[in-house]
């Protein structure tokens, strides 16, 4: 049993609170900043820092927390080594830890960045991913460093855990991102709804993390290259690979307004 709370920093950014049910021992994920953390922290002590990728929206709060709380480690993909200011702790694809009964495996999920982690929090029957800008709900991050192929190969890999794991992701975007989808697949239902649910969910300032994998993988373009749809109205026929598709939609999504 383990929770899993957002905590909103700098404009629309989340870092986030994993707690162990049984044992009280949290990890705070992506700190973008120092202030919302503790505000938010009801008296917890973060024993671990998980960085999903080295990005300052995600790390900035890192050294801050780590003047305050001197033993906790912080853990980061091996690929940013040198790259996150107060990382003590490099992992790589597959390696697992602990925060109290909940077991973390790291998922390595090139494409926003080339270092860039998931991290898959497992206990019991439940299981959560935190994607960072790797994967939003409704759409996936600008490819910076990596290519159309790492993204699809990363999207897929997120989206082939169990249908219920529940994904909290680095930014809230899905309104936007909804819009885009929206506009590649109009006559998709799911879509349509997870509209209806995202502006009720904002109009009352709450966050819409989290979607599950059963969720995106009926809403998200990015993981529906097989969508006849989004084919036809980005342009490509039944010819094109699933990484034309990706990476056209990537193309399409930067210029869309
Ligand atoms: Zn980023
Ligand atoms: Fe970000």
């Amino acid at each position: 049993m383990f929770t899993v709370e957002p905590i909103a920093c700098l404009r629309d950014n989340y870092a986030y609170w994993l707690t162990c049910g049984r044992t009280g021992v949290t990890a705070v994920v992506d700190p973008s900043e120092v202030d919302p953390v503790l505000a938010s922290a009801k008296g917890r002590e973060p024993a671990l820092v998980l960085c999903t990728h080295h990005h300052l929206d995600h790390v900035g709060g890192v050294p801050g927390l780590t003047a305050k709380f001197p033993r906790m480690k912080v853990i980061a993909s091996s690929y940013d080594n040198g790259r996150i200011d107060g990382q003590t702790d490099s992992v790589s694809d597959g390696d697992r830890f602990s925060v109290g009964d909940v077991t973390v495996e790291v998922m390595l999920v090139p494409g926003h960045t080339l270092g860039a982690i998931a991290f898959v929090a497992r206990a019991g029957e439940r299981t959560a991913v935190f994607t960072g800008d790797t994967m939003f709900l409704a759409g996936c991050g600008r490819l910076f460093e990596g290519t159309p192929a790492d993204m699809h190969r990363s999207l897929q890999r997120i989206v082939s855990l169990p249908a219920d794991t529940q994904i909290y992701c680095g930014h809230e975007y899905t309104a936007d991102n909804l819009r885009f989808a929206a506009m590649l697949e109009p006559s998709n239902e799911a879509i349509a709804r997870a509209v209806a649910r995202t502006s009720d969910l904002r109009a009352r300032g709450l966050p819409t993390v989290p979607h599950s994998v059963a969720e995106e993988r009926e809403i998200n373009p990015f993981v529906r290259p097989q969508s006849a749809d989004l084919r036809k109205n980005l342009g490509l026929g039944l010819g094109s690979s699933d990484v034309d598709v990706i990476g056209a939609a990537r193309e399409a999504k930067n210029s869309f307004r």
